[in-house]
């Protein structure tokens, strides 16, 4: 899976955040928080 703030490749050891009924990985809790903070900003598709 890919972290949508850093855009880093995250393995199974990624934190996991459900969003929309969707699931998230991010490399690390700055780029969680960052998305939990403005969603849309990092989901431009
Ligand atoms: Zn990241």
């Amino acid at each position: 899976m890919k972290d949508p703030v850093c855009g880093m490749e995250v393995g199974e050891k990624g934190t996991l955040i459900t969003h929309k009924g969707k699931q998230y990985r991010f490399c690390c809790a700055t780029c969680s928080w960052a998305f939990e903070q403005n969603p849309e900003q990092f989901l431009k598709e």
